[in-house]
């Protein structure tokens, strides 16, 4: 026995419940097929949906960077780790976003979990959708406020927590946009009608919904409030990450300049953690040049979505609520879920199992993402495989 010998039976635990993770280790370069154990896999497992994270011209813009400005920064941004291309990057997307302001963050995880303590404490409350990220979670935690998790998108629910709340000095609402394992997109104009009646913050975060939707590529703000732009007043605090359909890494927070500088000033992962390589920043403004002049990258992800949906309804899977490049199959049993992924894999795909913690118990799911470089043929092969294996997911 030693004082870590405990490990072995919780890993024993995790590995009888069919819930035990092995990192695969691509070789190579992100992309639509990727490497693994010598093995070429049609990739549906990368949230680099508009295949930026190996584009040759993001390469380029990070190999420049670096030769003019080495690798480490060396020091937080308040210390002095901050560059004068951070200051750009920030810039642009405070310009793309259409807000006042813009702070990097380390990575989106560092940006949830730094911000929603910035903003409220033990007399606060912080009310928040049953199936939001990880991040904002633990964010919320850190935050020692008062929790309310309403049923996911329940405005009902939300509604009803907000009236109770009212006598909390401060209240935030937060929720993802566009929810990772679903699909789906956050009823964001209720939300921003809620905000506005009880006088709540209001807090979503476009991880999963940048670079896709809106007609500028800006986010489900910019596509679910096109109609309504005054309700945009209310979204007070928009999170993002450039992990995802930016292609390189890093998590950033946009909103008012008061905001941005309290934030600078306050949340502990800024404050705390060294600013990102200049290179990454370099890559994420090329990115956000594509985005802005290649439309049919995000045009051609979501329509392809759409259509694999449709043929995977046909065959009798349930893709639960998706509205978006994310599409799940709904299968319930961590265990079925593994086989069938088990059974993709040996046909030469990769589409991950997401169990428990990710998803409830009981509502385990096949997670594809789409990526602009898949072709109609990965598509099919991809549809055509389902097919085959319907026998194996009873729902
Ligand atoms: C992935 C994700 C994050 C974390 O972003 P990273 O840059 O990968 O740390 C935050 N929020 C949501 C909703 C996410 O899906």
């Amino acid at each position: 026995m030693t004082p870590l010998s405990w490990l072995d039976d919780q890993l024993t635990h995790l590995e009888e419940a069919d819930l035990r993770r092995a990192l695969p280790t691509p070789i190579g370069k992100q992309g639509a097929i990727v490497t693994i154990a010598g093995r070429p896999l049609i990739n549906f497992a990368s949230n680099d949906y508009l295949s930026l994270a190996a584009e040759p011209r993001l390469i380029e813009a990070a190999t420049e960077a670096c030769q003019h400005v080495g690798v480490g920064r060396g020091a937080s941004p308040l210390v002095m780790g901050r560059a004068d291309i951070h200051q750009c990057l920030e810039r642009r997307l405070a310009t793309w976003e259409q807000t006042e302001s813009a702070l990097l963050f380390p990575s989106g995880f560092a940006a949830n979990v730094g911000t929603i303590p910035a903003l409220v404490d033990r007399e606060d409350a912080v009310f928040g959708d049953a199936k939001n990220h990880a991040s904002i979670i633990d964010g919320c935690r850190l935050s020692r406020a008062q929790k309310h998790i309403y049923p996911h998108a329940d405005m009902n629910a939300l509604h009803r927590q907000l009236l109770e709340g009212a006598h909390f000095r401060r209240r935030l609402i937060v929720s993802d946009t566009l929810f990772s394992m679903d699909g789906d997109l956050a009823p964001l104009a209720e939300l921003a009608r809620l905000a506005q009646r009880h006088q709540a913050m209001l807090m979503v975060d476009e991880a999963h919904a940048s670079g896709l939707f809106g007609a500028q590529g800006r986010g489900a703000v910019e596509y679910l409030l096109a109609e309504t732009p005054h309700l945009k007043d209310h979204v007070h605090i928009r999170v993002g990450t450039l992990s995802k359909a930016l292609g390189t890494a890093g998590g950033y927070v946009c909103g008012s300049h008061r905001l941005i500088d309290w934030l600078a000033n306050r949340a502990r992962s800024y404050v705390f953690s060294t600013a990102q390589p200049a290179s990454i920043s370099a890559a994420a403004l090329t990115a956000l040049t594509i985005i802005e002049q290649e439309p049919e990258r995000r045009q051609t992800v979501l329509k392809q979505a759409a259509h694999l949906r449709k043929r995977l309804q046909t065959q009798g899977w349930d893709t639960g609520r998706s509205c978006s490049q994310i599409v799940p199959i709904m299968i319930g049993s961590p265990a079925t879920t593994l086989r069938v992924a088990l059974a993709l894999r040996e046909q030469g795909l990769l589409v991950p199992g997401i169990r428990p913690p990710s998803v409830p118990p009981g509502e385990s799911l096949l997670r594809l993402s789409l990526c602009y470089h898949h072709t109609p043929a990965m598509l099919d092969r991809l549809a055509d495989t389902m097919l085959s294996l319907r026998h194996l997911g009873v729902r």
